[in-house]
């Protein structure tokens, strides 16, 4: 037998994530590779700090990629701020709440869980009660956007509450980054995380970080080692932070971080306030056409995330085979449910590059197909002319 190159099929990528490439990305993933020391590199490195500050619109001076996915980042977050005996106040309203909880644990920390219902905001009350019932909570962490459910938490309003308590924060904002409303330094938020592969349309595979001044002092104070070597910030600082005199921590993921470079020059170009209008308005066209279907949204209105629409799978229907019609005969791919959502709802992400017009006619299009085919209780033939009047 001999194996072939691998040639993936196009498909339209509107799931929770891998979102669509901006083609721009992949041919500047496919220039010269060079060395990670390179000076022409550490000037690119310079340039990507000053971009993701733009994109988190902070100015804190630690403002990097992880060379790893989002789960890097979150682990970056956890390690470097939480040592052994910290309590950690943890939002829980999906699956990454869940995912902050088993770090703070493997840290040696204790969580106190503040639980909400899937599909709702993290509730700012209940996160109060939480920080008055723990003065000696060290740390608030949540997840602004919850991709699992396709809700939105009030972050600024969290923050606040978390620093009027004397906690620091930890925001996951691996869906918001560039998608939603996210201002870092106006919020004061302390310590924060995203992907590369949701609403920056980028390959997956790094994790945008930014830390505050308040959390670096923390970190920097820490009575005991950081029990990650990759992921200790006081090392991969002498990389990233180290001006002329960069060290060797590990092997940057040199063409990966030219398409991160990329992603946010598209981002720069656009504008971020445009990018969160646009994806605003082609999830207002989306929902209309999903409600003329008459399927309906599983997230309150309000605390919906315009990137990521869970919508409950009618009755009688096998999800699964809806998923792999729109995949077979349209190369479309939506999500499923995660967690305890799982076989309850489908996820359309509507991502960075792939939150365009004719990407929310085409999968309404395929979706009422694919549905009216199988004698699904919905409307049919209504769903795009009720996305189209949105555009006008
Ligand atoms: C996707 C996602 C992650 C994990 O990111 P990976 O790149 O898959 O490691 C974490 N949190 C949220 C909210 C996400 O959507």
């Amino acid at each position: 037998m001999s194996i072939q190159s691998f040639h993936p099929p196009v498909r339209t990528l509107m799931g929770p994530g891998p979102s669509d490439v901006n083609p721009r990305i992949l041919e500047a993933m496919s220039r010269p590779t060079i060395g990670h020391l390179d000076p022409e590199f550490v000037n690119m490195m310079d340039q990507m700090k000053e971009l993701l500050r733009y994109a988190f619109q902070t100015s804190n001076e630690l403002t990097m990629p992880v060379s790893a996915p989002g789960s890097a980042g979150m682990e970056m977050c956890f390690v470097n701020l939480v040592e052994p005996g910290d309590k950690v106040i943890v939002c829980q309203n999906g699956v990454f709440g869940g995912r902050m909880k088993e770090n703070v644990e493997r840290c040696g920390g204790t969580a106190v869980m503040v639980e909400d219902d899937w599909g709702v905001a993290v509730d700012p009350q209940k996160v109060e009660e939480a920080l008055k019932a723990n003065p000696d909570a060290k740390i608030l962490a949540f997840v602004h956007a919850e991709t699992s459910t396709g809700a939105i938490s009030d972050a600024k309003t969290l923050t606040a509450l978390a620093h009027q308590h004397d906690c620091l924060v930890i925001v996951d904002a691996v869906t918001s980054l560039a998608g939603s409303p996210l201002m870092v330094s106006d919020w004061d938020i302390d310590a924060i995380y995203s992907g590369t592969q949701k609403c920056l349309s980028c390959v997956p595979g790094l994790s945008p970080v930014s830390f505050s001044q308040r959390a670096v002092d923390v970190i920097t104070s820490r009575k005991t080692k950081v029990q990650s070597w990759f992921l200790d910030l006081n090392l991969v600082l002498g990389y990233w932070g180290g001006g002329a005199k960069r060290a060797y921590h590990h092997t940057a993921p040199v063409n990966t971080l030219y398409a991160l470079h990329e992603a946010l020059v598209i981002l720069q170009e656009e504008g971020i306030e445009n990018s969160w209008a646009r994806h605003q308005k082609n999830h207002d066209a989306l929902r209309s056409g999903l409600e003329a279907m008459g399927l309906s949204f599983v997230v309150p209105e309000g605390q919906r995330l315009p990137q990521l629409n869970a919508v409950s799978i009618p009755d009688g229907v096998d999800e699964a085979a809806v998923r792999s019609a729109l995949l077979n005969e349209y190369n479309l791919e939506i999500g499923a449910g995660l967690g305890a959502m799982a076989g309850k709802i489908w996820r359309v992400g509507l991502m960075g590059f792939a939150s365009n017009q004719t990407n929310v006619l085409f999968c309404l299009g395929a979706l009422d197909a694919v549905l009216s085919g199988m004698k699904a209780p919905v409307h049919s033939g209504v769903a795009v002319a009720a996305a189209r009047a949105v555009y006008g």
